[in-house]
C-alpha cells in the first residue's frame, strides 16, 4: 500500500503528554496518542470505491488482508500514530465540559490528487475520552453511518465521507432504547474521512480552560490548513474564520432543509468546523412533512434539534463558537456583525430555495407568505415531502385543477383529503400557476432543473432499517444496493422505482425507523 501519508494536525498541534490510556481530563493539548483496540474476527463488507480512489488506494489495496487489519484497528499504518481528538461541547444547550473522540480514533492523514484527508476509525476502542463508555459501536448504527455519508455527498450535501464498513466479530453490549434491555449486537467499525475532523467543540475546551496559546494555534493551523485564502494575520482574521465557518454552515443546514435531513443531536461537538455534516447517529429523513419532527428519542421533550428549527440551531452553535473565539478578537462588534449577517442570510436563502424547490427560478416577488401557505399545506394532512416535490415537477401549466392529482401519490391517506384541503389546495395551484407564468422556463425544462434539486431516492429511515434487519441475519446485500442506488438520487433509475415510495405503515412507530436514539 502506498498511502501519501502527510501528518498536520499531530505534528503541528500539541499533544497530551499522558501516553497511557486511561480516561482523564486533558490540558494543554489538543489530542492524545491512542492504539485502536485489537478485534477478534474482523470481516470487511463494503468499501466505497469512490473513496479508495480518493485517497489513493488500489482495488488490490483494499481487498488485502493488511487494509482489513488496518480498518479493523489490528495493525497500525507504517510510521504513523494514531490519536484520539480532545474537544468539548454544548449538549442540548448546556456546557458538557470536555467530549472528545470518545470512539473514534484518527489514523492519519494523506494527501492525494492536492487534497487533504483525515482517515479514522469509528468504534475502534476506548480513548482519555471515553467517558463512560465502551468506545465501541454496533453494526446498525455504523450501516447508518456509512450509508448516509456516502448518500449525502451524492445529493450535493457537504458531509464527511466514509471508506469501509467491517464487523469486528465482537459483540456490543447496548441497552438500545435505555429501558433496561440491554443486549448484545454485533460490532462495527466504519472507517470515515474528511479533510479533518475539528469541531467547533475543539476550539470551546481550550477557551473553557482559558488554553489561549493553544486557541490561538488551533485556530491558526486550521486557517492555514482549510481556509487559506484568509490572509490577514491579525486579530481580523479569526474574524474571517467565524465568518467562512458561519457561510458554510448556512450552507449545509440549508442542503439539509432541502432534502429533508434531520441531524438529530446538533450539539456543538458535533459541528465541524469545516461546515460539513459530521456524526450520524440518531438522524432521519422527514417522510410525513413535519417542521416539528426529529428521529431522536433523547430530544422527544423538547425536540430542540426538529427540522423546522436546524436553521437556528446553527446560529445558536454560531454563537459558542463566537465566545470561544473571542480571547482572540477581543472585539464585540464584528462579531455580531457575523451573526446578524448569518440570520439575514437564513431567511433569504430559505426562502430562495424553497422557490428553486418549487421550480420559481426567475420571478423577483419571492415573498415569505407564499412559501408559508405551501409549508402550511403540506402538513394539513400527512403529505410525503420527498414524493411531493419530484411529482410537482410533472406540473403542466394552465391546468391548475389538475395540480392535487399531479401530487396524489405524496399524501398518506386519500381519506384525508377533505373539500376544504382540496379546496385550499386548488386554490395554491392557482397561485402557483400565475407564478409559474412569469417564468421563462418551459414544462419540460422546468421539470428537468427541479429534479436537480428535489431527490428521487433519499436513505428512508425504513430502508436504512431493513439493511440492517438483513445484515444482523448475516446478508449484506442490500447495503450495496442501497449504496449503488444512493449514487444517483436525482435520476429516474426506474429500477429502483420500489424505492420511490412512501414509508410503508409497519415502519410509522417503529424503533430504528422514527424512534432512534444516541445508544450506538
Ligand atoms: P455523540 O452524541 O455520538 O456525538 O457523542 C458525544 C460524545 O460521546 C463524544 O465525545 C463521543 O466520542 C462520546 N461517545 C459516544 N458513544 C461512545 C461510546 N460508545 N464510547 C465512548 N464514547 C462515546
Ligand atoms: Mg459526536
Amino acid at each position: 500500500m502506498k498511502l501519501n501519508i502527510n501528518n498536520t494536525f499531530s505534528e503541528e498541534l500539541p499533544s497530551d503528554p499522558v501516553l497511557e490510556n486511561s480516561r482523564r481530563q486533558v490540558r494543554n493539548a489538543c489530542f492524545s496518542y491512542v492504539t485502536p483496540k485489537k478485534t477478534s474476527n474482523p470481516e470487511m463488507l463494503h468499501v466505497s470505491e469512490e473513496m479508495m480512489m480518493e485517497l489513493g488506494f488500489s482495488k488490490e489495496d483494499v481487498q488485502s488482508e493488511e487494509f482489513l487489519q488496518i480498518m479493523t484497528g489490528n495493525k497500525v499504518i507504517e510510521h504513523t500514530k494514531p490519536y484520539a481528538m480532545h474537544y468539548g461541547g454544548h449538549q442540548f444547550g448546556n456546557w458538557a465540559g470536555q467530549l472528545g473522540d470518545g470512539r473514534a480514533i484518527n489514523l492519519a492523514e494523506v494527501v492525494n490528487d492536492s487534497n487533504r484527508w483525515a482517515i479514522q476509525l469509528k468504534g475502534a476502542g476506548e480513548t482519555p475520552y471515553s467517558r463512560t463508555a465502551d468506545g465501541l459501536a454496533v453494526l446498525r448504527s455504523s450501516i447508518r453511518e456509512y450509508l448516509c455519508s456516502e448518500a449525502m455527498y451524492h445529493l450535493g450535501v457537504p458531509t464527511t465521507r466514509a471508506l469501509s464498513l467491517a464487523v469486528t466479530g465482537d459483540q456490543v453490549l447496548r441497552d438500545m432504547l435505555y429501558d433496561g434491555n440491554a443486549a448484545y449486537e454485533k460490532g462495527a467499525i466504519v472507517c470515515r474521512v474528511a479533510p479533518s475532523f475539528i469541531r467547533f467543540g475543539n476550539f470551546e475546551i481550550l477557551a473553557a480552560h482559558g488554553d489561549h496559546k493553544n486557541l490561538k494555534l488551533l485556530a491558526d493551523y486550521t486557517i492555514k490548513h482549510f481556509y487559506p485564502e484568509i490572509k490577514d494575520r491579525g486579530k481580523q482574521s479569526y474574524v474571517a474564520l467565524l465568518k467562512e465557518v458561519s457561510k458554510r454552515s448556512l450552507k449545509m443546514v440549508i442542503d439539509w432543509q432541502r432534502v429533508g435531513f434531520v441531524h438529530g443531536v446538533m450539539n456543538t461537538d458535533n459541528m465541524s468546523i469545516l461546515g460539513l455534516t459530521i456524526d450520524y447517529g440518531p438522524y432521519g429523513w422527514l417522510e410525513d412533512y413535519d417542521l416539528g419532527w426529529t428521529p431522536n428519542t433523547t430530544d422527544r421533550q423538547f425536540k430542540r434539534y426538529r427540522y423546522g428549527t436546524q436553521p437556528e440551531i446553527v446560529l445558536w452553535n454560531l454563537y459558542q463558537l463566537a465566545n470561544a473565539l473571542y480571547p482572540l478578537i477581543e472585539e464585540i462588534d464584528p462579531i455580531e456583525n457575523v451573526l446578524n449577517e448569518y440570520q439575514d442570510a437564513f431567511k433569504q436563502e430559505y426562502i430562495d430555495m424553497m422557490y428553486t424547490k418549487i421550480g420559481i427560478f426567475a420571478s423577483e416577488e419571492k415573498d415569505h407568505l407564499f412559501i408559508h401557505e405551501l409549508e402550511e399545506l403540506l402538513q394539513a394532512v400527512e403529505t410525503d415531502m420527498t414524493i411531493f416535490f419530484r411529482n410537482l415537477a410533472n406540473y403542466r401549466k394552465s391546468n391548475h385543477i389538475q395540480g392535487i392529482e399531479i401530487i396524489y401519490n405524496a399524501f398518506y391517506s386519500l381519506k384525508d383529503l377533505k373539500d376544504d384541503i382540496v379546496s385550499r389546495w386548488n386554490a395554491w395551484f392557482l397561485k402557483y400557476d400565475n407564478r409559474l407564468k412569469e417564468e421563462v422556463l418551459g414544462d419540460e425544462q422546468r421539470k428537468q432543473k427541479m429534479n436537480t434539486i428535489n431527490p428521487k431516492y433519499v436513505l428512508r429511515n425504513y430502508m436504512a432499517q431493513l439493511a440492517i434487519y438483513d445484515a444482523d441475519k448475516g446478508d449484506y446485500s442490500l447495503i450495496d444496493e442501497l449504496y449503488q442506488m444512493l449514487k444517483k438520487p436525482y435520476d429516474e433509475q426506474p429500477e429502483y422505482d420500489k424505492w420511490f415510495v412512501k414509508r410503508p405503515d409497519w415502519a410509522r412507530n417503529k424503533v430504528g425507523c422514527s424512534m432512534l436514539s444516541c445508544s450506538s
